[in-house]
């Protein structure tokens, strides 16, 4: 009778309990830079207009129905997914070195590579960018993958410590793994340089790393899916002679899918000796991947995956969807030129450069935590703790109250 009695009750998390607070928060004028997702002008959802469309076509064929996929998904969608990370004329795909399974978002990718890893990789931890996305830690601990940290933000200056962060590289052992966030980083919106790139990956080739890219935000930074997949190309590139890759790739935020949960893992195998039969190694890769999947939730949902398909493989939803992320990420980019105008004009206490240099859904406003208390309390703006404030939640209406709101706060 008493068995469970004693069993800890776990704090809310975070994000979702700031969503709770905003839905009790009584006061007519509030702002959510919350959750990351992205809002339009008058801060509501938005379904994207490629969306729309591929869903009306979806509707309009007789033989949709609601049957289960395939464990390793919708073949539709997990090759146009590869096609969009690694570009369409990829020597890795040509040459056949890509392993793809579609799961459960950009989360349930990342929960297959931690399951694989302790499988295959075991006792090798990951290493993950101070800060990164809290669930990052969670998931992989979740599977026994231990977790540590490497040098990223540096607080003083809000810029990349890319010493630090090649250090960490350099001392780590022998075939660590080390998660990229591929662009748009989660949470301090600070990505490095191309010529960073560079370096770090560089470094992670001579110290025989093996990269984890999670990509959550393609075409959300810059709008180019091309271009914000620059490091996870270039890493395709320089390791193709020598270590696996893995490519956990989330549609929530550039397609809009938020909840229906598509998104795909990639493992792109090295070149191998001509003696080595590459298809024998993708095909065992794919049924351990399958094998994981099947136990856990028997096959991938089929709803999201079906209206990603259909815009990936249809040229003119293609091209309509590249617009939707220009339109997304020039908004973001104008509110953050917006509120860094705003405050400057204000003569806030400070430096904002960093607001607009940052790219994607988060900027890590520096704010400290009893600074983003009182904007909470006090004038109904709603952030994470950390300072993290998602640009997404701002627009036209609400950007002078957030302006002034910090302008009254660091004072
Ligand atoms: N990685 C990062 C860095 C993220 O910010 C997110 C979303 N917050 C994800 C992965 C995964 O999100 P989802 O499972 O919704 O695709």
């Amino acid at each position: 009778k008493t068995i469970f009695n004693n069993i800890e009750e776990l704090p809310g998390d975070a994000l979702f309990a700031i969503k709770q607070r905003l839905a009790e928060d009584s006061r007519t004028f509030k702002v959510d830079l919350g959750i990351g997702a992205y809002r339009d002008e008058s801060g509501k959802p938005w379904v994207l207009p490629a969306v729309r469309k591929a869903e009306s076509l979806i509707h309009a064929d007789p033989s949709f129905n609601h049957e289960y996929l395939g464990i390793a998904g919708l073949p539709a969608l997990t090759s146009g997914a590869a096609k969009v990370i690694l570009g369409e004329d990829s020597p890795a795909l040509a040459e056949k070195r890509v392993v793809s399974s579609q799961s459960l978002s950009g989360t349930g990718a990342l929960h297959i590579a931690a399951k694989f890893i302790n499988k295959f990789l075991p006792g090798r931890p990951v290493y993950v960018s101070d800060p990164t996305w809290a669930n990052h830690v969670s998931i992989f601990e979740s599977q026994g993958v231990k977790t540590v940290t490497y040098p990223y933000w540096d607080a003083a200056t809000k810029t990349l410590n890319l010493d630090g962060f090649i250090k960490a590289i350099e001392s780590s052992p022998r075939g660590s793994i080390f998660l990229l966030h591929a662009c748009a980083h989660n949470p301090t919106g600070l990505d490095p340089s191309e010529a960073q790139w560079e370096e770090i990956l560089d470094a992670c080739v001579k110290n025989d790393i093996i990269p984890l890219f999670d990509s959550a935000y393609q075409g959300f930074a810059s709008g180019s899916l091309a271009k914000d997949a620059f490091a996870v190309r270039l890493g395709v590139k320089l390791f193709a002679e020598t270590a696996p890759i893995f490519i956990c790739q989330s549609f929530a935020k550039n397609v809009g899918m938020y909840g229906e949960r598509c998104g795909c893992i990639h493992l792109i195998v090295p070149k191998q000796d001509s003696s080595v039969n590459v298809t024998a190694i993708t095909k065992a890769l794919g049924s351990q991947i399958s094998k994981i999947t099947r136990s856990e939730v028997s096959n991938p949902p089929a709803y999201g995956a079906k209206i990603v398909a259909k815009v990936l493989n249809d040229a003119e939803l293609t091209q309509q969807w590249h617009q939707d992320m220009i339109t997304m990420s020039q908004r973001i980019t104008k509110m953050r030129r917006t509120l860094s105008d705003k405050l400057v004009a204000l003569k806030t206490p400070g430096n904002w450069d960093h607001i607009v240099n940052q790219c994607g859904m988060f900027s890590y406003t520096g704010l400290t935590k009893e600074m983003v208390q009182r904007l909470e309390k006090e004038h109904g703006v709603y952030m994470v703790a950390s300072g993290r404030a998602s640009i997404a939640g701002l627009n036209d209406q609400n950007v002078d109250h957030v302006a002034n709101a910090i302008n009254e706060v660091v004072r």
